[in-house]
């Protein structure tokens, strides 16, 4: 089947190089000129583990491209997908100006499609619940050909994006008409050799089955965030918590654990957005109001703790952070708590130098001179009268106490994640922090 991906980001590309794994023919469109140039000199413009190879070896055979114009790339295709961005407003609502506009222009390039074709526009941006609505009426503005809107919202974590896309959980299809049902079974029938993962259900309810799994996930870590606090208060300590709740079969052990708050470009954005739609529709969201707010507090916290242990100011002190995408295995710092503690180290008149495998760049772009940036771990350590791990990296969770004790200027280690060992920190001669952990827990 050939199909059109809109948007090249971190959702768009994997999707098209995904769909293109399955057999399809994809064509993937984005208005950023220099990223399709990229792209079609195969290189990848943000990091994702697996993607380069899925990107290269579909594009040998043919079976993905790149354009910069929609016009070229929809009047052949059975499917559009729109995976362009849904920002936040300052209202907390999902901005849908580039969804519509990716709508309205399908709509023109429609024009140019036989008239007797049908095509399935589907938004796999995260959108409010109606977008769909919105969607086929700026459609239905530019083109009299037969068209439906589908919704199928995107689940894949960054960092794991391949697999999640190749071998989803499930896959959520929202649509009205059985023949964009169909449409959808067809083009997803690669992933269901083993079992129908598909559930379809009405385009709103898709919709908002989105927002409700990154609602739910996020607040079972601002609920293990508070908990956390608890812990420190009551000198019990989270990480048995955590276990001992993860293992009842009702809860499940993932999406438990305390740390330096949730980061990202979905969290935040949904719960806030999903905030915003109860607001509206004058339905109390008393949960997900408190969740964002929660992270909001939970993202100062580190920051707090380094302030606090040196008296309330940072003046003359240099602090080392590891980690500063959002999450490991991926480069993205939208919304990332590396970016909130910088910002509350420099306002305490710390310097501050950073370590991350490979969101530097993005960094850098973002901060320029007002941090340093380090190209190798230890470096990001030496002569800093803090160390704070905010991005739990693979290669960043054992530190090799010795040569630390050795760089840094003072021995304080901030664990914003608990997974360096805190008794060796201890017996090395370091002060550690942990998150809703005491040093010595009290049985
Ligand atoms: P992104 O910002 O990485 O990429 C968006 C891309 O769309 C950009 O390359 C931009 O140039 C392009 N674009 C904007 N307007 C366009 C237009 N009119 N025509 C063609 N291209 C256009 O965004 P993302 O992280 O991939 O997220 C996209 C959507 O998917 C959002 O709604 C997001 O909430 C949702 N989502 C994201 C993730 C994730 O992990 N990033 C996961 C699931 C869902």
């Amino acid at each position: 089947m050939r199909i059109t991906i809109v948007g090249t980001g971190y959702v768009g590309l994997v999707t098209g190089a995904g769909f293109a794994e399955f057999g399809h023919h994809v064509t993937c469109v984005d208005v950023d000129a220099k990223r399709i140039e990229m792209l079609r000199q195969n290189e990848m413009p943000f990091h994702e583990p697996g993607l380069p190879e899925l990107v290269r070896r579909n594009t040998m055979h043919g079976r993905l491209d790149f354009t910069t114009s929609l016009r070229e790339a929809v009047p052949g295709s059975a499917a559009v997908f729109i995976a362009v961005g849904t920002p936040s407003r300052e209202d907390g609502s999902a901005d849908l100006k580039y969804v519509l506009e990716a709508a309205r222009d399908i709509g023109r390039a429609l024009q140019a499609a036989p008239a007797d074709g049908y095509t399935v526009i589907v938004t796999k941006s995260t959108v409010p619940v109606g977008t769909a609505d919105k969607v086929r009426a700026a459609v239905e503005a530019e083109t009299k050909h037969a068209f439906a809107v589908a919704s199928n919202p995107e689940f894949l974590k960054e960092g794991d994006a391949v697999n999640d896309f190749l071998k989803p959980a499930r896959v959520i299809v929202g649509a009205d008409e059985p023949r964009a049902v169909d449409l959808l079974r067809e083009l997803y029938r690669g992933i269901m050799r083993t079992t129908d993962r598909i559930q379809v259900m009405s385009v709103r309810s898709a919709e908002l089955t989105k927002y409700a799994a990154n609602a739910m996930l996020a607040t079972r870590i601002s609920f293990m965030n508070e908990l956390a606090a608890i812990c420190e208060t009551v000198g019990a300590d989270i990480e048995s918590i955590r276990k001992g709740i993860g293992s009842d079969p009702r809860i499940g052990p993932k999406f438990l654990f305390a740390g330096a708050g949730y980061g990202g470009s979905c969290f935040g954005k949904d719960l806030r957005a999903l905030a915003y739609l109860g607001r509206e529709l004058d339905v109390p969201l008393q949960v997900v109001n408190a969740v964002d707010r929660a992270n909001e507090r939970q993202k100062r916290l580190l920051g707090e703790r380094v302030i606090k242990h040196f008296g309330g100011h940072l003046d003359g002190k240099r602090i080392g952070i590891w980690g500063l995408a959002f999450k490991p295995e991926t480069d993205d710092i939208r919304e990332a708590p590396a970016l909130s503690l910088i910002e509350q180290l420099l306002a305490a008149g710390a310097t501050v130098v950073g370590y991350d495998p490979v969101a530097g760049p993005n960094v850098h772009a973002l901060l320029g001179d007002r941090i340093e940036l380090a190209t190798d771990p230890y470096a990001a350590a030496h002569n800093v009268d803090a160390l704070v791990l905010v991005t739990e990296w693979h290669e960043l969770r054992q530190p090799d106490l010795a040569r630390l004790a050795t760089t840094m200027r003072a021995k304080v280690l901030v664990d914003g994640r608990n997974v360096w060992p805190r008794e060796a920190a201890v017996a090395a001669g370091f002060t550690y922090y942990g998150i809703g952990r005491p040093l010595v827990e009290r049985r």
